[in-house]
């Protein structure tokens, strides 16, 4: 029972990050977990983070749809919470996963106008609609409520119902072109990556400079969230590109490439940073796709794909489905990928950028929570 328990507890990890390119929508942790109504049970269940997240890819229509979780110091000692729970909190802010913050404030917010990810929240954010004006737009706040087959997302300001993204903010994209580095030893949010620092050895996270959080802005200063101090430019940030896989019309991940690092596709590629898809694969296209089957690389701003297969793969120029357009790639082939190309490994297992893979609407995503036991999962009696 516990064990099952940790293990959707790690499903869950996979579906935080602070990463400014891979986060969906913002969430305050310490609000989430004490949504009692959502599963009847215990007052205080970090499980509820899980509901919430599918609630989210459900409305997306995507699989694997991480937030960003603010947590208020105090979680970390909730009794409420079973210790196990403190314990996988903890685990997370060490790892620099969620953000971990004496006091949170309007971080939410924050991150959510530096971002432009929408919200999911019960507050009302009254009077807080000068600062933000997003506020008041439509599906940028969205309550997590009870609902038939889980929790659904509702509006109650600004209408909608789908989560809306605003972009980046002007501010959010001028911080977000720099890397920073928090003079606190060990800082999970700006340690190491940033470059130098007296302390940097000290880190206990490496964290790639491409993946750092939004810095909150103090009188127009750059600022650790976490530790209040004014943070160190430590240059201009490495650029990215979000790529999505799509496999079967449904977007089943993103991940991000950088210019300092190759990404490795196929069933199960060595080593094991690179993007497994074999979980997701038929029996035809298990036997199809290579272990590694295609390279992506970022070069001067352009996407580059090698195939690395045995079968070789193709690319649908412009995202066209007809087969007259399809441009094989041999084994050992590379190709730039131009605006809306698709890189196709097998008939509908595709890769290509975020903005450009929508999910078809009309699957609907895996439950993160398809390993809770239903002891855990109690739903409201209707
Ligand atoms: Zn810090």
């Amino acid at each position: 029972m516990r064990f099952e328990i940790s293990k959707v507890l790690d499903a869950i990890e996979g579906r935080v990050t602070t990463d400014p390119s891979l986060a969906r929508a913002v969430v305050d942790l310490a609000e989430v977990i004490r949504w009692q109504d959502l599963d009847g049970g215990r007052p205080a269940s970090l499980l509820r983070l899980g509901m919430v997240i599918d609630a989210l890819s459900r409305e997306m229509g995507e699989d694997s749809v991480p937030v960003y979780a603010i947590v208020h110091r105090a979680l970390l000692s909730d009794a409420d919470l079973t210790s196990n729970e403190r314990m996988v909190v903890r685990r997370w802010a060490d790892d620099g996963l969620v953000e971990v913050l004496d006091h949170p404030g309007d971080r939410v917010l924050e991150v959510a106008d530096l971002l432009g990810l929408p919200v999911l929240s019960r507050v009302r954010f009254d009077g807080l609609q000068g600062r933000y004006p997003w506020l008041g737009q439509a599906g940028r706040v969205l309550a997590p409520v009870p609902g038939a087959g889980g929790p659904v997302l509702i509006a109650h300001v600004g209408g909608g119902q789908s989560p809306a993204s605003g972009g980046r903010s002007a501010v959010g994209a001028k911080l977000l072109a720099r890397q920073w580095r928090c003079p606190e030893p060990g800082c999970a949010l700006f340690g190491g990556g940033g470059g130098g620092g007296a302390f940097a050895d000290l880190a206990r996270v490496d964290r790639a400079p491409a993946a750092q959080p939004p810095p909150s802005l103090r009188n127009g200063v750059p600022t650790c969230p976490r530790h209040g101090v004014r943070l160190g430019d430590a240059g201009p940030r490495p650029r990215t590109e979000v790529l999505a896989v799509r496999i079967g019309g449904l977007v089943r991940r993103r991940f991000v490439l950088t210019e300092t690092q190759a990404v490795l596709v196929g069933r199960a590629p060595d080593p094991a940073d690179g993007i497994v898809l074999g979980q997701w694969l038929n029996d035809e296209a298990r036997r199809w796709i290579s272990r590694s089957h295609v390279r992506f690389e970022l070069r001067v701003g352009e996407v580059i794909v090698t195939d690395t297969s045995t079968n070789g793969s193709g690319v649908r120029p412009g995202g066209s489905m007809a087969e007259s357009d399809r441009i094989a790639l041999a084994p050992q082939q590379s190709r730039v990928l131009a605006e809306g190309d698709i890189v196709e490994l097998y008939p509908g297992v595709q890769v290509g950028r975020a903005d450009e893979l929508p999910s078809d609407a009309k699957f609907s995503p895996t439950s993160v929570m398809a390993e809770a036991p239903t002891m855990a999962m109690r739903l409201p009696r209707p």
